[in-house]
């Protein structure tokens, strides 16, 4: 049975109830996860308000600010784990972002700026926390974070975060072979387009979508809640064999050739 009483779950990358991360904290929340969540804080509080509201059900038992760019709050969301929780189980990493210009048009005018800001958070986040991650989960773990098609193949106007999502998930690899030995274990889900505030930045995101839903075996896109099923079976003990995988919840839209 899918059961996550006594883990502990830290969940990055609620922005609002259409955020992939929200239908990933309600599937542990369900399985009986104690949750931690982190919010992109902004100057004027808004988004904690908003996170604080949406969350509220799900009775976290922390509630912080970690922008990803700044080392001082990665640090002290980890220490705060380490000073209320006896230990870390789960890590869910589902944030990212590119620069809505990259995400458009020739890819050679990807600016270096907007290059260097879309790897530094949305792939190399991955690495720093699950190295801060790494000294708490005393009794194994699971890291699981959020990738796409196109990382892999071709997908007009994803550009940048193309390559960014190719270098998570190596980096997925290479956090699996370090962290095994401790029996953490890492992987990746490859999720179908949704619409999200993240993914209307991509360009023709809704034509992305409809073309999903006439090509994909199943005949139609993913749920955010279908992506929190499966992140909470790879949470669970169901998924103790499975590391550096990168696992397709995209209605089979993977497979097809044409
Ligand atoms: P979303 O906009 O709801 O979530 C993106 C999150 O990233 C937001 O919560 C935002 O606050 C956070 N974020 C951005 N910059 C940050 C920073 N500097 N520090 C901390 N947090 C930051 O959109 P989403 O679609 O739910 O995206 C979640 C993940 O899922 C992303 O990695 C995205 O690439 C991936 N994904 C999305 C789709 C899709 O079609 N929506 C498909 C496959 C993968």
């Amino acid at each position: 049975m899918l059961d996550l009483t006594g883990k502990n779950a830290l969940v990055t990358g609620i922005a609002n109830n259409r955020s992939i991360a929200w239908g990933i904290a309600q599937q542990l929340h369900k399985a009986g996860a104690n949750l931690g969540i982190t919010y992109l804080p902004d100057e004027r509080g808004k988004m904690e308000k908003k996170v604080a509201e949406l969350v509220e059900p799900l009775t976290p038992s922390l509630f912080v600010p970690c922008n990803v760019q700044n080392d001082q709050q990665i640090q002290s969301t980890f220490e705060l784990i380490r000073d209320k929780w006896d230990k870390l189980d789960i890590l869910i990493h589902c944030l990212a972002f590119a620069n809505k210009e990259d995400l458009t048009g020739d890819f050679s005018k990807t600016s270096r700026s907007g290059f260097n800001q879309a790897l530094e958070i949305s792939t190399y986040s991955l690495i720093q926390i699950s190295g801060a991650a790494k000294p708490l989960m005393t009794q194994g773990g699971s890291i699981v974070t959020l990738t796409y098609l196109g990382g892999v193949r071709v997908v007009p106007n994803y550009n940048v975060m193309g390559v960014a999502k190719a270098a998570l998930e190596m980096s997925v690899r290479y956090l699996a072979t370090e962290l095994g030995p401790q029996n953490i274990r890492v992987n990746a889900i490859s999720a179908g387009p949704i619409r999200t505030l993240a993914s209307s930045a991509v360009g023709g995101i809704l034509d992305m979508i409809h073309h999903v839903e006439e090509v994909a075996p199943l005949r139609r896109t993913v749920t955010q809640l279908e992506v929190g099923n499966t992140a909470a079976f790879l949470c669970s003990d169901l998924a103790s064999g499975i590391t550096g995988q990168t696992l397709y919840v995209d209605a089979g839209y993977e497979i097809m050739g044409m």
